[in-house]
């Protein structure tokens, strides 16, 4: 039986390259229904098993452009040289459906949702550490070294944006993780009925408490501590 609910939501996750974002996004879609992800175009060539209008639809340049000069995009941005952008369509389609919508995008992507979409959830990923960072990095066994090096340079920018979002998600442990993940959309979705709680209802929406931005901020710093002596630091 479908549990969508009335008002569908949007939830935006972003993480600096190699947290771990895929990895609990994959996890998460597996455990929620009424959950589509919005696949994203970009003009980055596939890399290892991705396949087109999996993880991403790949498209030229060209085609990109033409999309955003047809205002095709509810977001668009360069990352890392590459275009990444938004469908309108995708929300379009999740309204109608009445299903809540999964946006894996980065900063600058975040912060035009944002604007755009005030009630959107925003979840910030960070790992545990830069040197944790690094060696997932390296682990995943993607990029070049100088993507890699470039990446991480990039990372140190980006997790200086943390206190943009709503929830903050230290990805140590991966097990815990996925269930604080998932325990933030069923929150969300428990906070949007427009009735009293249970108390198991109230117990779920307060256990995701501790990672909303006012709650982890004293946690965050010895991680911000660990990228600035590794890199240049500095919001984007
Ligand atoms: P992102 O999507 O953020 O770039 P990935 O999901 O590709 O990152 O994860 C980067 C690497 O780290 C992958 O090899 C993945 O299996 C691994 N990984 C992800 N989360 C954890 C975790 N909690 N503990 C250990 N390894 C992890
Ligand atoms: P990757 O190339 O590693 O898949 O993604 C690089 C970055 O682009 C990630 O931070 C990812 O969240 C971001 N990204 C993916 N899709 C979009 C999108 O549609 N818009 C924006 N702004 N960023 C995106």
């Amino acid at each position: 039986m479908s549990t969508a609910l009335p008002k569908p939501l949007v939830f935006i996750i972003s993480a600096p390259s190699g947290s771990g974002k895929s990895t609990l996004v994959n996890e998460l879609l597996q455990l929620v229904d009424d959950l589509d992800f919005s696949i994203s175009y970009t003009t980055r060539p596939p890399r290892g098993s991705e396949a087109n209008a999996k993880q991403y639809y790949f498209i030229s340049r060209e085609e990109f452009e033409r999309m955003v000069q047809a205002d095709e995009f509810l977001e668009y941005a360069d990352v890392f040289g590459n275009y990444y952008g938004t469908a309108r369509l995708f929300l379009q389609e999740a309204e109608r459906k009445r299903r809540d919508l999964l946006l894996d995008i980065d900063v600058q992507g975040a912060a035009q949702i944002q604007r755009k979409l005030p009630d959107a959830i925003s979840i910030f990923i960070l790992p545990p550490d830069q040197k944790t960072l690094e060696w997932r990095l390296r682990k995943r066994s993607e990029d070049r070294e100088e993507v890699i090096q470039r990446r991480l340079i990039t990372a140190s920018r980006e997790i200086w944006n943390y206190d943009k979002y709503d929830y903050i998600l230290v990805n140590d442990r991966l097990e815990e993780s996925v269930e604080i993940l998932e325990g933030i959309v069923r929150a969300e979705r428990l906070r949007r009925l427009a009735r009293p709680l249970s108390g198991e209802e109230s117990a779920r929406v307060a256990a995701v408490e501790r990672c909303r931005l006012q709650n982890a901020r004293e946690r965050v710093q010895p991680i911000l501590a660990s990228f600035r002596g590794a890199a240049g630091s500095g919001k984007v």
